[in-house]
């Protein structure tokens, strides 16, 4: 199958591109979509038809004129795997080109997780869940990975992700060891990246032109898309607007700087500022089960009108509003997505961000924020599928 798309003309990608990005399409529509004539598009259409990438869908619905059937791309034949390799767990959904989640698996890494342990368990699942489901790996268009950043993306090397549980993960050839374990082709880009590529063509940003994805939690990761193109930050880390500084006098960030959005707004900069004033300092050496607890406690507090508790993440979310003016004013975006745990669990973070955003927001942009993505958790999986599928039926791929 890989083989078949890879010698696909040009007419034929975009039709098919624009089969798969529509779910379910009438030859009138796609006519008009592709500006083609009829006879070409019967010719191309019959080609993807024998090469079993399309079918027939459906009826579409009657709206005074004759019922016309609708095509979709094919829900047998081929299929994508998605990774997302966050810092705690990783997670593997199998999908076909209608995007279905044929099956799902989960697991949580604690210190033993070595990349080699990591890759062994990860490339065995897919082993399994691809024998459950009777595909043989020829069926199978690759594997997309989306990791923890900074990244050498071509390569498919992390370079030096922060806050593994296992000290061991630095410069990890991940797209080598993977390919070499299972062969099967994998790509790799940042977990916010492949994230806003899921909402720009399926959730909450399907056609829209630009949009932005925050996602607060343990550190703040962002990604924006602007046309169907994913603008890439210096070595494809997730945490470039984390470090945008919002406060030259402010506090100290990991990165070196002082007063970075990252060093206010983040669970992590929270809880570390609030151990700090309250001389707790009996989790230097927590791993992140404890942290998520301690967050808890921290934002549960500040629920309570704790006063340490409640100016901290008052001051978090007030400074991402800030940060988050000054990326709209620049990027003009049409919707900002903000998901994650911070913005899940606590209304009050989210409510202080947005308040502050619209009174410092001069220009009066029109930007709408949606609170949450269209695919919540399985966003990242998704959106590394889509990212191999894009490597195949798009142009323009890079
Ligand atoms: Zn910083």
């Amino acid at each position: 199958m890989r083989e078949i798309l890879s010698k696909l003309l040009d007419r034929d990608l975009e039709t098919l591109n624009i089969i798969h990005k529509e779910g379910q399409i009438t030859k009138k529509n796609l006519q008009v979509k592709t500006g083609m004539t009829l006879t070409t598009l019967n010719r191309v259409m019959k080609s993807l038809e024998d090469k079993k990438l399309i079918m027939e869908a459906g009826i579409s619905e009657s709206t005074g004129g004759r019922k016309a059937v609708e095509y979709g791309t094919a829900q047998t034949g081929a299929y994508v795997i998605g990774v997302d390799i966050s810092r705690t767990y990783v997670k593997i959904i199998i999908v076909n080109l209608r995007m279905i989640i044929l099956k799902e698996e989960k697991f949580y890494m604690d210190d033993s997780f070595s990349p080699e342990k990591t890759v062994d368990k990860i490339t065995d699942l897919i082993e399994q869940k691809l024998l459950e489901l009777s595909i043989s790996k020829n069926e199978v268009l690759g594997i997309g990975v989306g990791t923890v950043g900074p990244l050498d993306r071509k390569r498919g090397i992390m370079i030096s992700p922060k806050n593994f549980f296992n000290k061991s993960w630095s410069n990890v050839a991940i797209k080598e060891m993977i390919e070499k374990k299972i062969s099967i082709p994998c790509f790799i880009d940042n977990g916010a990246n492949t994230a806003v590529l899921a909402e720009y063509l399926f959730g909450k940003g399907k056609d829209l032109k630009s949009i932005v994805y925050i996602h607060c939690g343990i550190g703040i990761r962002s990604a924006v898309i602007n046309d169907g193109i994913i603008i890439r930050t210096m070595n494809d880390s997730e945490d470039a607007f984390a470090h945008m500084i919002v406060d030259s006098n402010g506090e100290r960030c990991i990165c070196g700087n002082k007063g970075c959005i990252e060093s206010y707004s983040s669970i992590d900069a929270m809880i570390k500022r609030y151990n700090l004033r309250t001389k707790n300092n009996n989790n230097n050496n927590a791993n992140e089960e404890v942290r998520e607890e301690e967050y808890k406690k921290v934002l549960d507090l500040a629920m309570r009108n704790d006063e340490f508790a409640t100016e901290i993440v008052d001051k978090g979310a007030e400074n991402l509003g800030i940060g988050l003016a000054n990326l709209v004013r620049i990027l003009n975006p049409q919707l900002v997505i903000l998901c994650g745990p911070l913005i899940k669990n606590y209304k009050r973070y989210y409510d202080m961000c947005i308040n502050t955003f619209h009174k410092i927001n001069y220009l009066n942009n029109a930007v709408v924020f949606s609170k949450g993505g269209g695919f919540k958790e399985d966003a990242i999986a998704i959106g590394a599928s889509l990212m191999v599928i894009e490597k195949y039926i798009r142009k323009d791929r890079d």
